[in-house]
Parts: C-alpha cells; sequence; structure tokens
C-alpha cells in the first residue's frame, strides 16, 4: 500500500469514528479510485476500521492484486450485493455506511435487506470531502494536465482562420494532447463561433468560422488520473465593440474574485465578488451560472463555488474561477482559470494569455 493510500485510509478511518461508523461502502468508481489505486470499474471497497475490502470479478482479480496491496481481494462468485453482504457479515460490525448518493433506490433497498442485521447507514460524500483537499502529488498531475492545455491552445492559435468548422478545431485538440503523451481531453471541448458563444455549454457543429466571429473555447486534458478545465475567447482581426466591453468585465469580476480567495473565506464570498461587481455593470443576468468548481479526478468536483455554496475554502482545494457574460444571439465571453487555495490565499495554476489584447489572431 503506498504512502498516499494509506493516508486516505486514515482520513476516511477518522471520519468514520466521527461518524459511530464501523465501516463504510464505497461504490462510486472514482471514489474507489482514490482509496484503492484501482483503474478498474465494477468493482466495491469495504473499509472498516481496520480492515480494507476490495471486492470485484473474476476479470479483475489480477489487476486488483497489483493495483491494490494491503487490500484483501475477494472475487465474487455471485451478485455484488449478495457478496458485500456477506463479508459485512463477516466483519462482525454493526453499522454500515453506504454512498447514498451512489446507490440507486432498488439496490440500496436489497442491500438494506441482506445486509441484516447489520445496520446500513446511509452517508453523502464522505471520500468526496476528502478528495476536495489535494496533496502534493495529486497538485503536480493537475499542473501537468494545464500545462499541456495551454501549449494546446497556443498551438491551436493558428488554425482560427475563417472558413474551419468547430468540429475541425475540437479534432486538432484532441489529436494534439494525444500526442503529447496525455489521455485526450478531459471532456468534449466546447469549441463556440460567433453567437454559438451564448451557450454555455454549446457542444461543437459544423458550423464554419465567418470573418468577425469570437471564438469561445472551454477545454481540458486529462492525464495520470487528473484533469483541467480552461477557458478562453478569441478574436480575429478585430475585436467588435460589444464585446470589447464585456470581455474587460468578465476579466476584471475573475480578477476579484480570485483576490477574495484564501483558507477560511465562504465560497459564496468569493462567488459575490465576482457577482456582484457584473450586476453592478448591469449583466447580472446574463451571468446564470456558479463562478466555479473543485477539479481533480474529475472535471466537476468539490468544492463547488457558486451563490448557494455552503462550505469555506481550505488550504489545498484546487477549483475553477469562470464568469461569464452570455448575449443571446450575440455570443458569450467566459474566462476560466484553475487556482489552488494556498496557507497564504490563493495561487493561480494557469496562465495562459487572457489580455484583451493577447486575444485577438491576425491572419
Ligand atoms: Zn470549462
Ligand atoms: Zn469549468
Amino acid at each position: 500500500m503506498t504512502r498516499q493510500i494509506k493516508k486516505r485510509l486514515a482520513g476516511l478511518r477518522r471520519r468514520l469514528v466521527r461518524r459511530d461508523l464501523d465501516a463504510l461502502l464505497v461504490t462510486d468508481e472514482m471514489n474507489v479510485r482514490y482509496l484503492s489505486g484501482f483503474t478498474g470499474d465494477s468493482s466495491a471497497v469495504i473499509v472498516g476500521r481496520s480492515d480494507a475490502i476490495f471486492i470485484t470479478d473474476a476479470r479483475y482479480t489480477e489487476q486488483a492484486a497489483a493495483e491494490c496491496p494491503g487490500f484483501d481481494i475477494v472475487t465474487r462468485r455471485s451478485r455484488m450485493i449478495g457478496e458485500i453482504a456477506g463479508q459485512a457479515g463477516s466483519l462482525g460490525i454493526e453499522s454500515l455506511g453506504v454512498e447514498a448518493h451512489v446507490l440507486t433506490l432498488e439496490s440500496g433497498g436489497r442491500l438494506r435487506d441482506e445486509l441484516a442485521p447489520v445496520k446500513m447507514v446511509e452517508t453523502t460524500r464522505l471520500v468526496e470531502g476528502l478528495r476536495e483537499r489535494k496533496s502534493k502529488q495529486e497538485v503536480e498531475a493537475i499542473r501537468a494536465c494545464i500545462d499541456a492545455s495551454e501549449r494546446c491552445i497556443e498551438h491551436i492559435r493558428s488554425y482560427l482562420v475563417p472558413g474551419i468548422r468547430e468540429r475541425d478545431i475540437a479534432a486538432e485538440m484532441e489529436y494534439f494532447v494525444r500526442g503529447l503523451g496525455f489521455d485526450g481531453m478531459a471532456f468534449p471541448p466546447i469549441v463556440a463561433f460567433g453567437p454559438r458563444g451564448s451557450l454555455p455549454h454549446a457542444r461543437v457543429t459544423d458550423r464554419r468560422m465567418a470573418e468577425g466571429d469570437a471564438v469561445l473555447i472551454d477545454w481540458g486534458v486529462a492525464g495520470r488520473g487528473y484533469c483541467s478545465d480552461l477557458t478562453r475567447v478569441f478574436f480575429h482581426n478585430k475585436i467588435p465593440d460589444r464585446f470589447r466591453r464585456i470581455y474587460q468585465i468578465v476579466l476584471e469580476a475573475q480578477q476579484r474574485a480570485i483576490d477574495r480567495i484564501g483558507p477560511g473565506v465562504s465560497a459564496q464570498e468569493v462567488d459575490a465578488a465576482a457577482r456582484d461587481y457584473i450586476a453592478r455593470t448591469g449583466f447580472g443576468e446574463q451571468f446564470g451560472h456558479g463562478l466555479g468548481h473543485g477539479i481533480g479526478m474529475e472535471v466537476h468536483e468539490a468544492p463547488s463555488i457558486g451563490p448557494n455554496s455552503e462550505g469555506e475554502l481550505r488550504r489545498r482545494m484546487v477549483f475553477t474561477v469562470e464568469p461569464g457574460i452570455y448575449l443571446p444571439g450575440v455570443g458569450g465571453v467566459r474566462i476560466e482559470d484553475d487556482v489552488l487555495v494556498t496557507s497564504r490565499g490563493v495561487k493561480v495554476l494557469s496562465d495562459a494569455p487572457k489580455r484583451l489584447n493577447d486575444m485577438v489572431i491576425t491572419a
């Protein structure tokens, strides 16, 4: 068992003690990976106060043994729920926590029946809570994805010429980052030409870039089990007047939010720093989404940074800061960077150019 895995299990066990649970059943695929190092699927982990059981099927026995040293590897011969109930029974425990946000109603009900007399206790996001704060190695892995993202966008600039399709840009990005040795894009990139930029989650289409189109690209890279998430907006030859103003507002809003970030600060307050500024410029209604979200093993994970967020920022959290203004029929501007909360405040991990004049592509 690596030091990293030992630390994670210890962190989870402290939470079990606090909640008076004897063990936790982990079935979310990413949480299983986080706790065990296993890179396959269809498996579950039971973490007790001192036991760590890994349940899989015959396809994965060999892989699990190699990837999860220190776990008792169990190859199930029957249904997963029956095996889980049997293992929990043999641990001699009274209560087993389950991930209520992951189990379906159907499997939860069946598990409850089969576990008896062991009591099933619903928990939510215990492991996700641990995952919020990144280790040094995790930050390094995210940084590597960010670096690749920045090389990718630098590469793609020269492709942004009238006539090219959104789809062509997305394909070239994928090809380029794979060439760098990464797994690929962390999610299908958004490449939105002209008015399509007002759709915060546009899918790429066959639309061809026209003279004067603004180009919004939201992209991330996946590799070594982690990912990045950035957004930039480019202009071809000149900046349309309407965009000049909203670009500066979004950039300023982002900076105000970044300036607020630090350990102990409420996530809501950081969101408000950007949101209130945008509202004062009269575009409040055009910023309809949260300010940011955690990134790590997944592109969207805890914490969320929005007007309804409850938590406080803590050291070693990594998340995005991505205010935007969207004008239907005209286009949109979103600027997204990835930040790390440090003991002193914040470190912006991404540094792809974003000053307005840097975003003009001349060709
Ligand atoms: Zn994004
Ligand atoms: Zn994002």
